[in-house]
């Protein structure tokens, strides 16, 4: 176990946070929290602000989770391609703002997806299919706007019904089913409908046009800070440790044990006991830890492969969507081309490549440099080439999104039913936390209304913690 630093060398505001952190668990605490992500560091820095002893727990050497960064080649790169999206709730950007002062960048979005044989700007509407690919694609699309009145009545519950349904089948066949088949190594019809509900915001082809035409003045934006999405939790984790909270990182926990007065949490072979625990961790994994349901719920890995070139700059573009089947991959940013940062060295540049694979698979074992020689002619048939990679940086992440395969359901709320009636003394939230899709805001909105949980007599009010779990059902992702 070991306090907070980068596993790429030190940094000026992880320093400050190590001095502040260091010390072995052992002591009771009024909270432990499960996992250094934006859900965990949130909830630990509004804790310790009302005057809560926290300590949080990560398995990993730094913080951040799934969003933080680290460097590869003197650039700072995320965990595949993350942005802040406009419509984070105001007061989480307004705080996010204060604690990033000028570093936080509104930028305009400028990607583009491969569709149909052409490149479209994304995120895809219909009138950028239509500027851009063939004219049989368009007027395909054209038919499924006009026939949308059409599509009535009851449709399966699976993810190609409820598209289908929803924009037609040309949105479903050119883009939906396969970035769907490729992230999750299910075809659509054998995901699950919540899957369209979650992360598929138009419900009809018209929806998709309006969105278009209502983009501000501004365009289609994004907010990013200067050193990587990851600046987002490691300023979150300066704030938490100035507030008084620990972060023990290299910490992961081993088992949760429920006494009578308190609930304890084992790492490193030692108990840490505390009032409550806060779990931030994949939810099929805190009820293996804590004695819960064994169930069924898989995670999709990715493969991240971080290839520099020896270019300046590879594209103009900040990420490339790649839903053909033609290659294994769904997406390759460049992470200089999030941001406007002195920061990033001249003369090179690193793409990150993000390939869906289970845990244990041909792919999560394979040698990065066999993935980069099967990747790069894969690219090449689509227009883009790549000069062979001078270093390849290579991460792995177990439980990048959770598989919504038809039945999940099911097994979910048998862990659910487990786990909600523990709450006060260990509740589960965030991404995986809540086995949903959500983004980095949602997560730090989560950790928000859990502490507003506390009533001004300290007590932990559950039925508003469990009218705050109903609402972040109704998240939509963003890509
Ligand atoms: C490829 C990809 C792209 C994304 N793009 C975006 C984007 O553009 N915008 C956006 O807003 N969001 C994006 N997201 C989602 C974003 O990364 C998550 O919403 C966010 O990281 C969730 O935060 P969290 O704290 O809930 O969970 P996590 O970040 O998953 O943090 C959980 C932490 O728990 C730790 N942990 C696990 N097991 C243990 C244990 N036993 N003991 C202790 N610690 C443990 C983990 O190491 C991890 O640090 C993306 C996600 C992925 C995978």
């Amino acid at each position: 176990m070991s306090s907070i630093t980068s596993p790429d060398g030190p940094e000026p505001q992880r320093a400050r946070s190590a001095q502040r952190a260091r010390g072995g668990v052992g002591s009771d605490v009024d909270v432990v929290v499960l996992g250094a992500g934006p859900a965990g560091l949130g909830a630990a820095r509004a804790l310790a602000r009302t005057g809560r002893s926290v300590t949080v727990l990560e398995r990993e050497a730094g913080v951040g989770g799934l969003a933080a960064s680290f460097e590869v080649a003197g650039i700072r790169v995320d965990h595949g391609s993350h942005r802040l999206h406009p419509n984070t709730d105001p007061a989480v950007l307004a705080d996010l703002q204060a604690l990033l002062a000028g570093d936080l960048q509104l930028r305009p979005r400028h990607g583009r997806i491969r569709m149909a044989g052409g490149f479209v700007p994304f995120p895809p509407s219909p009138i950028g299919v239509a500027r851009n690919v063939a004219p049989t694609v368009t007027a395909r699309l054209a038919r499924d706007l006009l026939t949308a009145p059409l599509r009535r009545g009851q449709v399966d519950d699976t993810f190609a019904a409820r598209v289908g349904h929803a924009l037609g089948p040309t949105m479903l066949e050119a883009f939906y089913g396969p970035m769907v088949t490729k992230l999750f190594g299910l075809p659509p019809e054998l995901l699950h409908g919540e899957l369209a509900r979650r992360r598929v915001s138009a419900r009809r082809p018209s929806d998709l046009v309006r969105k278009a035409l209502r983009r501000g003045p501004q365009g289609n934006v994004f907010w990013y800070p200067r050193r990587g999405y990851g600046q987002i939790a490691d300023v979150l984790a300066d704030a938490a440790v100035d507030a008084g909270a620990r972060i023990e990182c290299n910490a992961p926990a081993q088992r949760v044990d429920f006494a009578r007065d308190d609930v304890r949490v084992v790492v490193d072979g030692n108990e840490l006991r505390a009032g409550a625990v806060w779990s931030t961790i994949p939810l099929p994994v805190l009820a293996r830890l804590a004695g819960g349901p064994v169930v069924d719920l898989r995670f999709r890995a990715l493969v991240l492969l971080y290839l520099v070139v020896d270019v300046g700059r590879w594209s103009e573009f900040d990420a490339h969507y790649l839903p053909e089947r033609s290659t294994p991959i769904v997406r390759m940013s460049e992470p200089r081309n999030y941001r406007t940062s002195a920061d990033d060295p001249e003369g090179h540049t690193v793409l990150c490549v993000e390939w869906p694979c289970w845990v244990d698979d041909d792919v999560w074992n394979a040698d990065p440099g066999a993935l980069v020689a099967q990747l790069l002619p894969t690219l090449a048939a689509q227009g883009l080439h790549v000069p062979p990679p001078v270093e390849v940086v290579v991460r792995r992440l177990p439980a990048a999104y959770p598989c919504y395969d038809i039945g999940y359901d099911a097994r979910l709320r048998e862990v659910e039913s487990w786990v909600h009636p523990l709450a006060p003394q260990l509740i589960s939230f965030g991404r995986n936390g809540l086995f949903a899709h959500d983004n980095g805001h949602h997560a730090l909105a989560m950790a928000r209304d859990a502490v507003a949980c506390y009533d001004p007599d300290g007590s932990f009010n559950v039925t508003r913690w469990q009218a705050a779990r109903r609402g972040f059902a109704s998240h939509v992702v963003e890509d």
